[in-house]
């Protein structure tokens, strides 16, 4: 059986012309799958009967059952959601300031094994399809109050999305979509732990969508300590790739820098940063360690983080502070999983497949 839910737009169109169905059919279905989130083809009412048990014989429509919702105290909600082969993956809904972000999941584990990360420990499992990660959208929207509205969506859950590239593009594809979600591209936000190829490729396909990098590291020894990816994409080389994106006006690169108590986290490091990232048009967003069990790694002092920061502000690099939302729900980014690793004992950590 096919899901409907894998299909970009114009994917959908070539499998109803395969089908001999009319031309408007894939518009048709496009708004009953997001639009008006229809889970059977039976209430598909503008469709004739025929049209519909034929549909029935040959489609699904995948959905994702909310296994769990965990509120935090400083309003984020977790949700777990089993997928169908009993994988668990988690979202995160962040309200700030006016916006309301989910923050996807796009792999079951990850491949890159940084070492502050827990999602990194599980390795990889699989990667998401893009009816996974569009549902995921869907299934938190129907937990929001009537009135909230999702305002941004960032790949910055569990997965290196940049790894699961083909299933991305087309989630994202999904998601813009006029006739679907109708997301702006502006409002998404894809994630990397520094895929070169993938995200010099990313950037010309999808230039709309905003890019976050993650870095956390001033040299290449350090870096490639802390990711292990370095040692196939080193600093030197993402960070030119940086440069060279063709960033549309008035945008600017996210950096993101996990501060890792005396370990990244020094003057020397702050005025490193500065110089690494001269050159670019670029924010950066300091991330706390969110600590956990399975990393050596501690949070600095609340002194330290903003000395950091006052560094980089001196150098004229804007600099922020994420508030760690969902701290107590595991919500920092590349921090989820640890539900999982509860769920499934026996399984984790484990030896997978890296490609660093
Ligand atoms: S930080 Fe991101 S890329 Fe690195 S292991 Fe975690 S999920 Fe993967």
């Amino acid at each position: 059986m096919t899901d409907l839910k894998q299909f970009t737009l114009d994917e959908l169109r070539a499998w109803c012309a395969e089908r001999g169905e009319p031309r408007y059919r894939a518009s048709q279905l496009f708004r009953w799958l997001y639009q008006r989130r229809a889970r059977s083809f039976e209430g598909m009412t503008d469709l004739s009967k025929s049209a519909r048990a034929s549909l029935a014989r040959t489609a699904v429509i995948s959905w994702l059952p909310t296994a769990r919702v965990e509120p935090s105290a400083d309003g984020s909600r977790k949700f777990l959601f089993t997928l169908a082969d009993g994988r668990v993956v988690e979202s995160v809904l962040i309200p700030d300031a006016g916006r309301l972000t989910l923050c996807l999941s796009s792999q079951v584990g990850c491949a890159l094994a940084c070492r502050f990360c827990l999602t990194g420990v599980l390795g990889l499992i699989r990667h998401l399809d893009p009816g996974e990660m569009v549902n995921q959208v869907l299934a938190a929207q129907e937990q929001l109050s009537p009135g909230q509205r999702l305002t941004n969506l960032v790949f910055m859950g569990m997965g290196e999305p940049l790894h699961n590239y083909a299933n991305l593009v087309r989630a994202v594809r999904i998601l813009t979509e006029s006739v679907g979600l109708g997301f702006a591209a502006s409002r998404i936000t894809a994630s990397t732990a520094g895929l070169v190829p993938e995200l010099r490729r990313f950037a010309a396909e999808l230039p709309r969508v905003k890019l976050a990098i993650s870095l956390s590291g001033t040299t290449e020894e350090q870096r490639t300590a802390l990711m292990p990816i370095n040692r196939r994409y080193s600093l030197r080389e993402l960070l030119q790739a940086c440069r060279e994106l063709p960033l549309p006006r008035g945008r600017r690169l996210t950096f993101e820098y996990v501060l890792l108590r005396e370990v990244n986290d020094t003057p020397e490091d702050a005025e490193r940063l500065v110089r690494l990232l001269r050159g670019i048009r670029a924010k950066v967003n300091l991330i706390p360690m969110n600590e956990h069990a399975y990393a050596p790694y501690a949070c600095p002092e609340e002194a330290r983080v903003l000395s950091f920061q006052a560094i980089l502000r001196a150098g004229r690099v804007s600099t922020f502070i994420r508030a760690n939302r969902g701290r107590d729900v595991s919500g920092a980014c590349g921090q989820l999983g640890l539900s999982h690793l509860q769920a499934h004992p026996h399984g984790a950590p484990r030896a997978a497949a890296r490609i660093a």
